[in-house]
């Protein structure tokens, strides 16, 4: 492996100027020449629908990619709750500087400062966007579009569109690609899976892809790869994330030496259905905008938690987020709101189905809420989350409290990106939950959908440009010794899962072991002989996993178990370096709870003399010895302090 150096590229100067300095001073493709750059974006979901949608328009010839039968079917699609934006619509006291902040301390002081500024900034001008493409955000009688809380703020700033604000938004976004591909500008294939990453010195020119109907391997060549292939929540197997989520893309870009930040820091998100039985394959999120006017509870005496909910008297009712928390309430970020349900279920005062001999859940109560503002106003703002949660948990949440559980919902780490969102590949840029980004160790809720369509549809276009105003066309009529290799090394490695030695298991059951070991070792909390354990596990279940994985059927046709086993081979890998990541760490912060760093009230402890950084992972080429680099993280604006929401 090469050397390199970190530089996060980040511009000086004050906050509020950076990136309109920034962007002032990057180079730019004159628009007669820009016909003659070639970008692949893989990932058409709401960050690579964006930024293929603004390329294509800018005059680019865009090639797209992405394994669901359409655009339309990105895991964007299930974002329920709304998208954050600094509009100070409520006249609440929100700014730019607000939405910085609260991002910033959300992380828990773990993100650039640069960045999430210039989040905060494009904020504003991703809901005109979104509005002037028709997105149907909900609005008041007046007319003034509508806003509601997430965790983490004590403001109003939250965007939505009933329970379905990430379909509206990936329908705005598909409409503006699908005009492109109208115009010529964008090629789009559908089920069609990146492999790896084509490099021609040291630069990304290109990637294999596989058809997932006919199996057949193809090379794709182009100036720049641009990847927004989202989160990797399911290598934790059971996770709120979409079936096919995966990690893959970004993982063979990693080995091609493009920096992996922050593995282990993932998002629990506290709102969700609790588990039902140990064979469930999926776990479902009931939006957090629910915390706004559901109360959530838990019996205060171990004796009351086998009783029906109606049946335990309000004194014997625990709010324990309202009391431990007082200032934000139900409303605490999201890390604090499940360690909080964590901890009242490892009491035993939890509620529901035995898992493991463990009650998970704690009530999530509306009724407090219909008798102050009616069952109409609850059933209009909530209405299909309440349908799916009793569809689902087959009980009425209008009558009787839902239950909710903590569950995987969201990676905060990533590929690592500079300001430019370029990879430590050059010409490799990451997007939206592919990269490691904005976010630190915890993101508030509602932010995704922002940093997505701020990287999609303002960064990316620029940065993109930027970097392809100082290359050459690459000749594409002419065929490069790197793309043969590059399929050679695909056969291969296709060839090898199919052949397993030993074929026994499916590649689910490895992947449901798998998730149980991280999840015990690298999920709400983490310690280090556990975690050292874990390391040793995954890498025995890995070699089990290549010698014993089974594939029915072939390579050359349809064949989701295929697809399924390429995924989980590098889910495998990842695990690994996530557990090394977390034992490194020697603090918790955010996400991250490591047991030997908690204060005496619960809370997370951080070191920020040692461990105020990026901590970004090189492949050495040996799994269990990845290098570390260390970007460290500079605040000039906003002092790190300890995370207060009491
Ligand atoms: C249940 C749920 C609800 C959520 N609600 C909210 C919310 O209310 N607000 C909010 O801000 N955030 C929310 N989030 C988070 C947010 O939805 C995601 O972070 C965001 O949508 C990710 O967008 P993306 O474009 O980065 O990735 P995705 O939407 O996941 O798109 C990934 C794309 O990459 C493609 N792809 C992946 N691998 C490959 C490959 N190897 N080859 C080809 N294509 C590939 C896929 O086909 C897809 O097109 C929620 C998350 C979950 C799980």
């Amino acid at each position: 492996m090469s050397d390199f150096t970190l530089d996060s590229h980040t511009p000086k100067g004050s906050l509020e100027t950076r990136w309109t300095q920034h962007k002032f001073d990057l180079k730019i493709v004159s628009p007669a020449n820009r016909k003659k750059y070639n970008v692949i974006v893989v990932g058409t979901g709401l960050a690579g629908a964006a930024a293929a949608a603004s390329l294509g328009e800018m005059g680019y010839n865009v090639k797209t990619f992405c394994f669901q039968d359409s655009p339309r079917r990105a895991h964007s699609i299930a974002a329920q709750g709304g998208i954050n934006a600094a509009k100070n619509y409520q006249n609440d006291g929100d700014s730019v500087w607000r939405l910085f902040y609260d991002t910033i301390k959300g992380g828990d002081y773990r993100a650039r400062e640069s960045n999430v500024y210039r989040l905060a900034e494009l904020s504003t001008s991703i809901i005109d966007q979104a509005v002037a493409q028709g997105v149907p955000f909900a609005r008041e009688y007046s007319g003034y579009l509508a806003n509601r809380s997430f965790g983490g703020a004590q403001v109003s700033r939250t965007f939505y569109a009933r329970g379905q604000t990430g379909q509206q938004l990936l329908i705005g976004a598909y409409q503006a690609m699908s005009k492109q591909i109208d115009e010529g500008t964008i090629t789009h294939h559908s089920r069609c899976e990146m492999q790896d990453l084509i490099k021609i010195n040291g630069k990304a020119k290109g990637i294999v892809s596989r058809d997932l109907v006919t199996g057949k391997l193809e090379s794709h060549m182009a100036d720049v790869v641009v990847l927004c292939t989202g989160g990797y929540g399911n290598v934790f197997y059971l996770s709120t994330n979409a079936k096919g989520c995966n990690a893959s893309a970004a993982w063979r870009a990693h080995k091609q030496g493009a920096l992996f930040a922050n593995p282990s820091f993932t998002q629990i998100h506290p709102t969700c259905i609790p588990q039902a039985g140990e064979l469930q394959s999926k776990l479902t999120l009931m939006s957090e905008s629910l915390r706004n006017d559901g109360r959530i509870w838990a019996p205060r005496n171990k004796e009351d938690c086998d009783k029906k909910p109606e049946d335990i008297a309000e004194d014997d009712r625990d709010y324990f987020l309202e009391r431990m928390y007082p200032a934000f309430g139900n409303l605490v970020p999201r890390d604090i709101a499940s360690r909080a349900v964590k901890l009242i279920c490892d009491e035993g005062r939890g509620v529901g189905h035995d898992i493991d001999g463990k009650k998970l859940g704690v009530y999530l109560d509306f009724a407090n809420a219909i008798k102050v503002h009616g069952l109409d106003a609850i059933s209009e703002k909530y209405g299909n989350l309440f349908d799916m949660y009793s569809h689902i948990a087959a009980e009425d949440p209008y009558t009787t409290p839902m239950r909710i559980y903590p569950a995987v919902h969201y990676t905060m780490g990533g590929l690592w990106v500079d300001y430019n969102l370029m990879t430590s590949i050059d010409g490799l840029f990451a997007g939206g939950e592919a990269n490691f980004s904005d976010h630190g160790a915890n993101r508030l809720g509602a932010s995704a959908l922002m940093q997505g369509l701020a990287d999609g549809y303002f960064v990316l276009p620029t940065t993109v440009s930027n970097y392809l105003a100082q290359q050459k066309p690459l000749d594409l009529s002419k065929t490069y010794p790197e793309e043969e290799q590059a399929l050679q090394a695909c056969k291969d490695k296709i060839h090898q899962l199919m052949n397993a030695p030993k074929p026994q298991n499916t590649p689910d059951h490895f992947h449901r072991k798998l998730g149980q070991i991280i999840w015990n070792a690298c999920g709400m909390a983490r310690e280090k002989s556990v975690l050292e354990a874990a390391i040793t596990d995954i890498k025995n279940l890995r070699e089990q996993f290549w010698q014993q994985v089974k594939i029915t059927g072939s390579d050359e046709t349809l064949n989701q178990t295929l697809e399924r086993a390429g995924r989980i081979a590098d889910f495998f890998e990842l695990a690994e370096l996530m557990c090394i990541d977390a034992l490194t760490r020697e603090e918790s912060c955010g996400c991250h709870a490591r047991e030997e760093h908690i204060t005496d009230d619960g809370e997370a402890q951080r070191h920020d003399d040692d461990f105020s950084y990026v901590a970004a992972w090189q492949y050495s080429g040996n799994l269990s010895v990845p290098v570390l680099y260390k970007e460290e993280l500079d605040f000039e604006f906003v002092r790190p302090t300890t995370r207060n929401y009491r």
